[in-house]
C-alpha cells in the first residue's frame, strides 16, 4: 500500500489509519473493517471478541508491574457517515477514500473522511501494539452503527468488559473532555376528534421566521417554539370567543424546534372581526417579548370559510395539551456551569382524518428525570383524552460531582500543554450514556482530536492534533497506572 501522510508520528498510527480508509466502513457494512480488526488482534497474540453485529473488544494486558491493575476501556465507533458531493462517482461499498493532505489538515476527495471515528480506531490499534507504552491492562471496544441510533452500544455484551474506567474517542475539539451526555425518546401523542359540519366562518394563522435550531444542541438557547406559540394564539382567542379548530400542523422534524406553524379555526360568523383584532393583539405582545431572540417572528392572519370543524370536546383538549405541555428547558446544573439537564422540544403537530398527532422529544442526562419527564407526558394524554406513545428510548450519561478520569484528562492536558483544558456536558446522544448504563459505577470522558464539518464531504481532520492526541491518552493511561493517587 502507498502512503500519503508523511512527517507525522507516531507513524504505525497514522499509517492505520490511512489502512481503514482503504476498507469501505459505512454504517451497517461494518463486516469487513471489523474482520480486518480481529486479523489485527491474531496477528499480534491479543485476546480479542466479535459478536453477530460485528462490534469488537480487544484486550491487552497491562505493561510490565501494572498486569494486576483494574482494566482501562478505549472506546470508539467503526462506522462512518457516508456523504459525497454531488457529481463524485465514489462508491462506499466499494471503493477505497481518496486522501489528501492540505496545510497540515487530512481530508477525501469529495466524500467524508471518517475521521469520526476512524481516529480513535486508529489510536487503539497503535496502543495495543505499543510495547514502550506504560498502561494498566486495556479493554479497546470498537462498536458499530453508532452513526445510526448507537446500535452497537446497545449491542455489546457487558461479561466482556472488566473495566469501569474509559475514555472515549468520538469526540472532535482538542482540549475538550465531554462530561455527560442526555438520553431521549419520544414521545407519540394522538388526540382523535369527530368532524362537525361548519356553518361558521374562519380564520387562518400563518406564524414564520423563528431560528429554530437542533432540540437538543440549541435548546439552551432558548429561542420561540412555533408550535407552542400557535398554541398560545388560538388559546388566547377561545379565553373571549367560541372556537373550533379546522387544521394544526407546524414542523417537519422531531429533532429540530419548529420555525413554522399554521392553523385554521373557525368563529361564530359574528366574532370574526373580532377574532382577527384578538390574535393580532397576541400576536404584539409576544413579538415584544421574542424583540431580542426572535427578531423574525411573524404572524400572518387570512380569512377562510372552513366546511367542516372538529367536535367541541377535542377542540378544548388540544389547546389545554398546547397551553401546559412542557417543553424547552426542564432544568439545568448549576453547581457545573449552568448546562441542561433536562429539556422537551414539541417538534411536530399533524392533522389527518383521524385527530391531531403531536411529537414531543424530551432529553436528559439524569434517568430519574427522565422518568418524571414521562409521568408527566402521560398524566397529559390521560386528561385530555389522547393516545400516548412512548418509543425509541436510550439513556444518558449523569454528571459526576467527582471522576478520577476527569481529573486525569485535566492534569495531563495542562502537563502536555501548559493550557487549561475545558470540561462540557452535551445535551444529546453518545455511546457513553449506554455503557454508563450497561457498566454500573462508570467513570468516563470523551475526547478527541481536532475534526472539522463531520459527517460533510468538507470533513478534515488535523494531523499535528492526532499526534498529540495520542501523547494525551498515553499520558492519561501513564497516570491510571500510579495506585497511590
Ligand atoms: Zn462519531
Amino acid at each position: 500500500m502507498k502512503y500519503i501522510i508523511e512527517g507525522y508520528e507516531p507513524q504505525a498510527f497514522f499509517r492505520h489509519f490511512e489502512e481503514l480508509c482503504a476498507i469501505p466502513h459505512g454504517s451497517s457494512d461494518e463486516k469487513a473493517i471489523s474482520d480486518f480488526l480481529m486479523r489485527f488482534a491474531e496477528e499480534r497474540g491479543l485476546e480479542a471478541y466479535q459478536d453477530e453485529v460485528w462490534n469488537v473488544v480487544i484486550k491487552r494486558p497491562g505493561s510490565k508491574g501494572c498486569e494486576s491493575l483494574e482494566p482501562v476501556i478505549l472506546q470508539g465507533h467503526l462506522d462512518m457517515v457516508c456523504e459525497k458531493n454531488e457529481g463524485t462517482s465514489h462508491d462506499f461499498t466499494q471503493d477505497g477514500l481518496k486522501l489528501a493532505v492540505e496545510d497540515g489538515w487530512l481530508y477525501a476527495e469529495g466524500t467524508t473522511l471518517g475521521g469520526d471515528d476512524g481516529a480513535a480506531v486508529a489510536m487503539m490499534m497503535a496502543l495495543l501494539e505499543d510495547e514502550s507504552l506504560i498502561c494498566p491492562p486495556l479493554e479497546c471496544v470498537f462498536t458499530v452503527q453508532e452513526e445510526t441510533g448507537l446500535t452497537g452500544a446497545r449491542q455489546i455484551n457487558p461479561d466482556w468488559i472488566r473495566g469501569r474506567r474509559m475514555i472515549n474517542l468520538d469526540s472532535e475539539a482538542e482540549g475538550v473532555g465531554t462530561v455527560s451526555c442526555a438520553g431521549g425518546m419520544l414521545v407519540r401523542m394522538k388526540r382523535p376528534c369527530r368532524w362537525e359540519e361548519s356553518g361558521w366562518t374562519g380564520v387562518q394563522l400563518k406564524l414564520t421566521g423563528l431560528a429554530g435550531g437542533h432540540s437538543g444542541a440549541d435548546i439552551h438557547l432558548e429561542r420561540g417554539n412555533a408550535n407552542k406559540l400557535i398554541g398560545r394564539l388560538l388559546g388566547a382567542l377561545a379565553d373571549e370567543i367560541p372556537v373550533r379548530l379546522v387544521s394544526l400542523q407546524g414542523g417537519n422534524k422531531d429533532n429540530a424546534i419548529p420555525r413554522e406553524a399554521s392553523a385554521e379555526a373557525a368563529v361564530p360568523a359574528a366574532h370574526s372581526e373580532e377574532a382577527q383584532n384578538l390574535l393580532r393583539r397576541e400576536a404584539d405582545a409576544i413579538a415584544r417579548e421574542l424583540a431580542q431572540s426572535e427578531p423574525g417572528f411573524h404572524l400572518e392572519l387570512l380569512s377562510c370559510s372552513p366546511a367542516r370543524m372538529m367536535d367541541e370536546e377535542a377542540t378544548r383538549d388540544i389547546l389545554n395539551l398546547l397551553a401546559v405541555a412542557p417543553n424547552g428547558v426542564l432544568s439545568r446544573n448549576l453547581q457545573a456551569g449552568g448546562f441542561v439537564i433536562s429539556s422537551t422540544n414539541l417538534g411536530v403537530i399533524s392533522t389527518g382524518e383521524d385527530g391531531i398527532h403531536f411529537t414531543f422529544s424530551p432529553r436528559s442526562s439524569v434517568s430519574s428525570e427522565q422518568e418524571q419527564t414521562k409521568r408527566i407526558f402521560r398524566r397529559l394524554a390521560d386528561m385530555t383524552h389522547c393516545e400516548i406513545l412512548i418509543e425509541g428510548e436510550y439513556p444518558g450519561w449523569s454528571y459526576a460531582p467527582t471522576s478520577r478520569i476527569r481529573e486525569v484528562f485535566c492534569e495531563s492536558y495542562r502537563e502536555l500543554t501548559g493550557k487549561e483544558p475545558v470540561c462540557e456536558a452535551i445535551h444529546a446522544g453518545l455511546e457513553c450514556g449506554l455503557f454508563s448504563e450497561k457498566l454500573p459505577g462508570l467513570d468516563a470522558i470523551a475526547i478527541g482530536p481536532n475534526l472539522r464539518d463531520i459527517h460533510t464531504p468538507q470533513e478534515r481532520m488535523e494531523l499535528a492534533s492526532c499526534t498529540r492526541t495520542l501523547a494525551l491518552v498515553r499520558r492519561m493511561l501513564e497516570k491510571l497506572t500510579d495506585t497511590n493517587s
